[in-house]
């Protein structure tokens, strides 16, 4: 091993994907993303001073609007997504920036007298625009309102759609792993992070012929390790390999540490009909991925985004990680369903979606595998025999291979 560190997995994915956004800037697709740094507002109504902070040149404009019987002054912005809000002054009551917004609510009428866009200066780091308002006759403000409803209206649809082709354009991208160069991967191998459910003081499942889920799993992870560890292009590591307990955050916090490729979670299912038997297999949710963000800040699981990438696409590239992480565990997930059909019984609707927290790191593929029920006869002996476990591991083996010579067939490719 030489001292270069190998890449995160998600720094592959990321190598990717700056490289198709920076084309993208450059073609100014981007150009309207800005994060909005500051925002302040001072004067009497004669003018009243809006002066907005910003990372990128914005040209956004200024329209006034009095739906719902509100007075405002709005601008179209693409901020990064967040949202945030300040008190006004001189006939500004508040403002609020929203996705795609940045609105003044107005206590009288006004209008725009003029707006100054200024770039950074040796000072000040920011691109800023000055808007200057001044008191307007209620007749003069329902007449421009009237107008810059249709231009608002237009404004916004164009914004949509070209958010739109920008989605467009990054479906449309390269293969993982395309993009970058000469592969720095370790030579040593892909790595495999195989996680054996429950342990210690949580025992999981009770098998019906005797036993416990947790020595189920802990079993199958060996033996699974073994097989893999054979084979010489995978470096293996086990959040357990003992009979002991660990916290569901450092099962992710481990297979992150250790740049895991893929994230295997094995358990053993339990039923309340001893008739119910098969494997099943689960990758995350929709309703578990509303988790990743707060687990990810909560566990400090940060995305490993190249320094120097500007602030403004770095929520857009964790966006990116995180989808392309869900497309990676199902695709894992759909190679492993045909292998363990061979090895013995799944159930039906086998590849499932769940929000179990070992699913929730945001750059690592990853599945749970429920070998099977504890709770059916036939799996328990199956999941507690010699025999059984390898034809488990074995089926899981092949998808992990599988799934590997497609992506490095895709870096091959390039
Ligand atoms: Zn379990």
């Amino acid at each position: 091993m030489g001292t270069e560190r190998p890449p995160h997995p998600a720094e592959l994915m990321l190598i990717r994907i700056v490289s198709v956004l920076l084309i993208l800037c450059f073609g100014a697709v981007f150009g309207a993303f800005a994060d909005v740094s500051q925002v302040r507002v001072v004067g009497d109504g004669a003018p009243t001073r809006i002066t907005i902070w910003t990372d990128a040149p914005e040209d956004a404009e200024a329209y006034v609007s009095d739906a719902g019987g509100v007075r405002r002054i709005i601008f179209p912005l693409r901020s990064n997504g967040y949202s945030a809000e300040g008190p006004g002054g001189g006939g500004i009551t508040v403002w609020s920036l929203n996705p795609g917004r940045l609105e003044f609510e107005l206590d009288r009428a006004m209008s725009v007298a003029r707006v100054l866009r200024l770039p950074p200066t040796g000072s000040e780091k920011s691109y800023r625009i000055i808007v200057d308002l001044d008191t307007v006759s209620d007749a003069r403000f329902s007449s421009v309102a009237k107008r810059d409803q249709r231009r608002l209206a237009k404004a916004e649809t164009d914004a949509v759609r070209a958010a739109e082709k920008e989605a467009t354009l990054l479906a449309a991208a390269p293969p993982p792993g395309a993009g970058r160069k000469a592969p720095p991967r370790s030579t040593r191998g892909h790595v495999v992070v195989i996680d054996a459910g429950h342990g210690g003081k949580d025992p999981g499942a009770m098998a019906i012929t005797g036993g416990k889920e947790k020595d189920v799993t802990l079993r199958a992870a060996l033996a699974l390790r073994d097989l893999l560890e054979a084979d010489g292009r995978y470096v293996v590591r086990l959040t357990r390999d003992t009979d002991v307990y660990v916290e569901h955050e450092d099962r992710v916090t481990k297979a992150r540490n250790w740049n895991a490729e893929l994230f295997i979670s094995l358990h053993a299912d339990a039923a309340g009909s001893s008739s119910v038997s098969g494997a099943s297999v689960y990758t995350i949710s929709a309703r578990g991925e509303g988790r990743i963000d707060r687990e990810a800040s909560r566990n400090n699981w940060v995305i490993p985004i190249e320094d120097g990438t500007p602030q403004r696409l770095t929520g857009i590239l964790s966006d990116l990680v995180k989808r392309e992480t869900k497309t990676r565990s199902a695709e894992f997930a759909e190679l492993l369903l045909p292998e363990l059909e061979r090895a013995g019984p799944v159930l039906r609707n086998t590849h499932r979606s769940a929000g179990f927290y070992v699913l929730l790191a945001p750059d690592v593929p990853a599945v749970l595998l429920e070998l099977g029920f504890l709770t059916n006869a036939a799996d328990a002996k199956r999941l507690q025999s010699d025999k059984g476990i390898e034809a488990s591991t074995r089926a899981i083996k092949q998808a992990i291979d599988i799934y590997f010579d497609r992506q490095d067939l895709r870096l091959a490719s390039q």
